[in-house]
């Protein structure tokens, strides 16, 4: 029996820096591939498995699940990947293949997914495990240094577009430019639609035209958010912070759509009559299935959308994070494996 020792950085417990420690990965099971990582991005989802946000952590935490490197092991019943082919793991890192959901291609929906920081040695590591089909492929033409944030914020972002059906002759609106929105900004100029971005940070108005939006509003400003009121088909909730609900709700056209991809904590107050009489709604989504990664990335890579990234070594990953934290990364880090 092969046995691996893997290098990597975790937590032992909520709040706690990340030391370095190795463990043994054990056999490759069957279906499962093997990641050399190479740069892994740092998302806001691995502070909340860290600090214990939801409830949900099983210490130690090895986080990391913007993955991007090159397989280096598959077991005997893998398909479609070979050794040394450049693939991409994201937020989750195996689904039971059978289900309902999986069998419709929602892989992402599988009520026995397994998510790759939760119970599961993750990508700040020198290598990270998965099932095959949630190791993407990764196009060529793609830039491998900036392309791990694509992995959850991006297909998170995409996602929505190819569910919902939106049309390039819509309106969408991105609340919050940061990690997740300055992707959905390029995603939705790609797709062909008018962009409105919602900042609560007007010293990034230049840089957000830069990503794709056509206008700019601040999202604090109610009367300024009213301007925009029965403008928008879709609006793209990245934000993890409280809103203005009645304000956002009411720059939906009729039919419109608000959808929220960032894990705001608090319960939403919504009146009935703010959906009914536009027959508006609101939806959530978690990052997607395999093959809206494989479509996210190829779409990505045909249109030149690349996440905005900061590199630290992974040997400081303690700043990255503390970086992070204080809201100061623009916009999202790039941890580079650096393991001698
Ligand atoms: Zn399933
Ligand atoms: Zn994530």
């Amino acid at each position: 029996m092969t046995m691996t020792r893997v290098r990597a950085w975790a937590s032992h417990g909520a709040k706690q820096k990340l030391e370095p420690i190795d463990y043994e990965a054990g056999p490759l099971g069957p279906e499962e591939v093997e990641l050399r990582v190479e740069f892994c991005g740092l998302c806001h989802s691995d502070l909340s498995i860290l600090n214990n946000d939801w409830g949900m952590s099983q210490y130690p935490v090895i986080p990391g699940h913007e993955a991007v490197g090159r397989i280096s092991a598959v077991g005997d019943q893998v398909k479609g990947l070979r050794i040394g082919q450049r693939a991409g793991l994201g937020w989750t890192s195996a689904s039971c293949m059978y289900c309902h959901q999986c069998m419709t291609g929602n892989h992402h929906l599988c009520g026995q997914s397994v998510a790759t920081i939760v119970g599961h040695p993750g990508a700040f590591a020198e290598k990270v495990r998965s099932h095959w089909a949630w190791a993407v492929p990764l196009p060529d033409a793609l830039d491998i240094s900036s392309a791990g944030p694509l992995l959850c914020g991006g297909v998170t972002v995409f996602a929505p577009f190819a569910t919902y059906g939106v049309k390039p002759t819509d309106r969408v609106g991105v609340v919050g430019i940061g990690g997740l929105g300055h992707l959905a900004l390029q995603f939705a100029n790609a797709w062909g639609c008018e962009v409105t971005a919602f900042s609560s940070n007007p010293s990034k108005m230049e840089e957000v035209r830069k990503f794709g939006a056509h206008r700019v509003v601040s999202s604090r400003d109610r009367a300024g958010i009213l301007k925009a009121a029965n403008s928008l088909d879709v609006l793209l909730v990245t934000a993890n912070v409280p809103l203005d609900w009645s304000a956002f709700l009411q720059t939906l056209k009729p039919n419109g759509r608000m959808h929220l991809v960032g894990a705001v904590l608090e319960p939403i107050p919504v009146g009935a009559f703010d959906l009914i009489s536009g027959q508006k709604s609101i939806s959530g989504s978690p990052t997607g299935s395999p093959a809206a990664m494989s479509s996210m990335l190829d779409f990505a890579s045909r249109h030149h959308i690349a996440p905005q990234v900061e590199h630290f070594p992974l040997s400081k990953v303690n700043d990255a994070i503390a970086h992070l934290a204080a809201g100061k990364a623009r916009y999202r880090v790039v941890l580079d494996a650096d393991f001698t």
